[in-house]
């Protein structure tokens, strides 16, 4: 049999990795058979050589095989649908498209992750509900999709554990931003969900891991071929991420504008995006005809009230008080009565007389994270009440002096200087810019 350094050495010569290949490899990595430094030096190979598509696919698969494979009664067929975000700032779409497409009759396992860098997490978000338990067993995931619809939950010990492995060492090795890397690992865990369809916002921007979108294509196109490949209708939707998605950054804050939407008072930019995406979910698995059509369901279900009833069952289900859930999907409730307020708040004033013209979504998100909004390794805490709250929007008139952005805040406070590069993130002027449409193109599988 091929040893390691073999493959190793073949690789790095840039060489094509046969099927089998790829399966000694990847099996040596969940099975813990090979030495931390060969999975290294092969990731870095990869990293540096890439891969065909043909290996990018066996890779995948090979990583989905590691580990659990979900299962799902037979008349779930079909309905079985997922959503994987590159990340963003104030992102905050799955909290409302997971209990939205629960209501159009899909069934959604959601597994998220949590922040790391500048973006945030939808498991940290979640946790700052009190009693949410994200920790979930495959039975109860299937209990809960049961009962309810949707769950969203964190990955399971049993579900690819290949990943657990190579992703700690990618990060120790500077391999994270391989295309092949990051397709094998975002897939295969949406493989072994065994889903019928699968959507991925691919974002771009300054506020996003691909800057331009010529990268963000490139990548939305590994991922929609290594998903089609494994089974699952892969579509895509290429999203800006410039500024800030809606008008709250941080954890709790983030969850509160998430229940105003699902009361139907949700910014258009959120609501456009979640209806895009859930849009082509509902088309891929044939419960809309056309994009339009499921756009419209995602739309009605969200106003008219039944994914907030989804979302009060699943919080329900996922450990939080009766009590509790009913609070916060009332509709006038005081949401700090529920969730823990930042000991301090401060206002920034606008600069000038005008315009908002730009809102710099990467300067704020820096900012917060060095405030505890976010963390800088796995394992950090992250503090759920820090956050900012944007008090305009973009085009919207604004005088001198009057506030535009709330901070929410507790240990360390800001410096001066964090509190100019925050004052940097907002442009006033004259300009305003045509089209504000996050979305600029829509792919569905071949
Ligand atoms: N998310 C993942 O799970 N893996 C990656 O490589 C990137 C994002």
């Amino acid at each position: 049999m091929t040893s390691i350094p073999d493959l190793i050495r073949k690789k790095r010569d840039g060489g094509q990795l046969t099927d089998e290949e790829i399966r000694v490899f990847v099996r040596a990595v969940a099975e813990k058979t090979i030495q931390d430094c060969q999975t290294g030096a092969m990731l870095m190979a990869i990293w540096q050589r890439g891969m065909v598509s043909a290996e990018t696919t066996t890779f995948t698969r090979e990583m989905m095989s590691s580990g659990e494979v979900m299962s799902w009664p037979e008349e779930w067929r079909g309905l079985m649908v997922d959503k994987h975000s590159t990340g963003g700032v104030g992102d905050k779409v799955s909290l409302v498209l997971a209990p939205a497409l629960a209501a159009c009759g899909c069934k959604v396992p959601m597994i998220s992750g949590r922040g790391l860098a500048h973006t945030g997490g939808t498991l940290d978000k979640l946790e700052s509900i009190p009693g949410f338990r994200i920790q979930q067993s495959s039975e109860q995931i299937k209990d809960i999709l049961g009962s309810v619809g949707c769950c969203i939950v964190g990955q399971t010990e049993r579900l690819v554990p290949a990943d657990r492995v190579l992703y700690a060492l990618r990060d120790a090795t500077s391999t994270v931003d391989s295309l092949p890397l990051i397709t094998g690992s975002i897939i295969s865990k949406k493989g072994a969900e065994s889903l019928s369809a699968l959507v991925l916002d691919v974002k771009f921007g300054r506020a996003a891991l691909y800057k331009d979108q010529r990268g963000a294509r490139e990548l939305a196109d590994m991922l929609m071929s290594a998903g089609n490949e494994l089974g699952v209708r892969t579509g895509a939707v290429l999203s800006r991420m410039d500024a800030v998605i809606g008008r709250r950054v941080g954890n709790s804050l983030e969850v509160m504008e998430s229940l105003e939407t699902l009361k139907g008072g949700g910014p258009d930019d959120l609501m456009e995006l979640t209806a895009t995406l859930g849009g082509l979910l509902l088309t891929m698995t044939g419960l809309a005809t056309d994009l339009s059509q499921g756009r419209k369901k995602i739309s009605d279900a969200v106003i008219g009230g039944a994914a907030l009833s989804k979302f009060q069952a699943m919080m329900e289900a996922q450990g939080v008080a009766k009590e509790t859930a009913r609070e916060l999907c009332s509709a006038h409730t005081d949401y700090f009565k529920v969730f823990r307020k930042s000991e301090h708040q401060m206002e920034l004033k606008a600069p000038a007389d005008g315009v908002v013209c730009d809102i710099d979504g990467m300067l704020i998100a820096q900012v917060l994270h060095k405030l505890g909004a976010g963390r800088s390794k796995a394992g950090d805490p992250v503090n759920h009440s820090v956050g900012a709250e944007l008090l305009v929007s973009l085009d919207e008139t604004v005088q001198t002096g009057s506030p535009w952005i709330r901070l929410h805040y507790e240990d360390p406070a800001p410096t001066p200087d964090q509190i100019q590069q925050l004052q940097k993130a907002l442009t006033v002027g004259t300009r305003t810019q045509q089209n504000r449409s996050l979305v600029t193109e829509v792919l569905l599988p071949r």
